[in-house]
């Protein structure tokens, strides 16, 4: 049973698909999903639907410290089914995208100006660390499934575009999943789990 789910997991990529183009119908009336939305007629399938302007500038800075503008299928409809998205990010000097998993998909970021640390951890048990810093063209590669972040450690601003293996990658902050749930995850396996008192847990919980 265990070598049947490995191998089910093994194989957790989106599907080629089964025709040309499949552009999203969000106003579909069948709220039936087979794998991502049902598909617009065809006829009505326009240049638009496999377009986005605006990403020539970054977006509002969060407390990070840095603008994330992400182009899934919600923005582009025409994503649908084809297994790829992209992101651009914005970098403040020392900002942060904080540890995070992308459950559906392998990143690989390009540096377009800046110098960029990145780093991720491989799985247990030996959670390893592999990091590098980035130069203005330099690219990266964050396995799917496994805990990565992003720091600008140059002097000025950075800016990098990432291309990601899923029409919606989906997006795991590892802080927030812990500290940050609704309803909160119980004290005692926290406090367990961290090694740590409920006040260390509870001051922790207040950042979210
Ligand atoms: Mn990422």
């Amino acid at each position: 049973m265990l070598s049947l789910v490995a191998a089910i997991v093994a194989m957790a990529s989106e599907p080629s698909p089964l025709q040309d183009i499949c552009v999203a119908d969000f106003s579909g009336s069948s709220s039936i999903r087979v794998n991502g939305f049902p598909c617009l007629d065809p006829e009505k399938v326009e240049a638009h639907h496999f377009s986005y302007s605006g990403l020539n500038v970054a977006g509002n800075f969060s407390i990070y410290g840095t603008s994330i503008n992400r182009l899934t299928v919600d923005q582009i409809p025409g994503l649908n089914t084809l297994g790829i998205s992209t992101v651009r990010v914005d970098y403040l000097p020392k900002g942060v995208v904080p540890p995070h998993i992308h459950p559906r998909a392998t990143e690989i970021l390009l540096v377009l100006h800046g110098k960029i640390s990145v780093g991720f951890v491989t799985s247990n048990p030996e959670n390893r660390l592999i990091t590098k810093v980035l130069q203005e063209g330099d690219a990266f590669v964050f396995p799917t499934g496994h805990v990565h972040f992003q720091q600008n450690v140059g002097p000025g601003n950075a800016t990098v575009i990432a291309f990601l293996s899923s029409q919606n990658p989906g997006v795991i902050s590892v802080a927030n999943s812990i500290f940050g749930t609704n309803p909160p995850i119980n004290n005692d396996v926290l406090t367990k789990a961290f090694q740590v008192n409920r006040a260390t847990i509870k001051s922790l919980r207040s950042q979210f």
